[in-house]
């Protein structure tokens, strides 16, 4: 069964049509990159999918199950964002536990969550420190790692390492393709970085004016795009 299915979404704001039907299916464990232009509509699909905001058509469904009016918080997804704001006064493990404890998650169980996403992040030795004794890179894995001890069953993540400087980008990039390993969850990553496409993605979505143009592996896209855009934006010249 698919992790994720969509058919036919749609999303309007006022008589603006944003997305113009999008159907795509997720398989479970697959790591699928959605690129395209800036304004193209990604952003507003990855909120569609972990429920902020409403499909104006279609139908939704995360393990076969129609979460069309399933509220986020009970939808198994945690989002990963480029701004990722850290509380200043609590330490790394405060901060990744932090949606665990307001969700009332047993201690024990919060604190041994946090020591096993930190261990994938290998953060293990700053679980002590404020984000302010902390590099770029390793608040940047903080964020990353209040999602993990959600347990989700899809990540998202929405240009990630786009605020980030490029050397940050690569140790990142890296980082996330070990997550991606070790955790084996479903991961839906956003980016206009047509190298972290390539290099992390198992399945491409490419983008364009609020419809897919074309859904491929990496090689795929690289040695046969249907056309001259996804030739452009990530393949071969054509
Ligand atoms: P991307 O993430 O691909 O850059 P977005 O999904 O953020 O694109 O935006 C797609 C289009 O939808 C843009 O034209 C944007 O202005 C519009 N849009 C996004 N959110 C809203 C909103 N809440 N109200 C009106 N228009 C919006
Ligand atoms: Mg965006």
């Amino acid at each position: 069964m698919a992790k994720l299915e969509l058919s036919g979404i749609r999303k309007s704001f006022g008589a603006v049509d944003v997305l113009k039907g999008i159907d795509l299916t997720v398989e479970d464990g697959e790591f699928v990159a959605f690129v395209g232009p800036s304004g193209c509509g990604k952003s507003t699909l990855l909120r569609l999918i972990c429920g902020l905001d409403e499909i104006t058509a279609g139908q939704m469904a995360i393990d076969g199950e129609i979460v069309n009016d399933v509220p986020p918080a009970k939808r198994g997804i945690a989002m990963v964002f480029q701004s990722y704001a850290l509380y200043p006064h609590m330490t790394v493990a405060g901060n990744m536990g932090y949606a665990l404890r307001l969700a009332g998650v047993p201690k024990e169980e919060i604190h041994s969550r946090v020591a096993a996403a930190a261990k994938v992040l290998r953060i293990e030795t700053y679980l002590d420190r404020k984000p302010r004794q902390l590099s770029g890179g390793q608040r940047q894995r903080v964020a990353i790692g209040r999602a993990i001890v959600r347990e989700p069953r899809i990540f998202l993540f929405d240009e990630p390492l786009s605020n980030l400087d490029a050397a940050l980008r690569v140790e990142m990039r890296i980082e996330i393709a070990r997550m991606k390993e070790e955790l084996g969850t479903t991961m839906v990553y956003v980016t206009h970085d047509q190298i972290e496409a390539m290099t992390l993605a198992d399945k491409i979505v490419v983008l364009n004016g609020g419809t897919v143009e074309q859904v491929g592996s990496p090689l795929d896209l690289y040695n046969k795009p249907v056309n001259r855009f996804v030739a452009g934006f990530i393949g071969s010249p054509r």
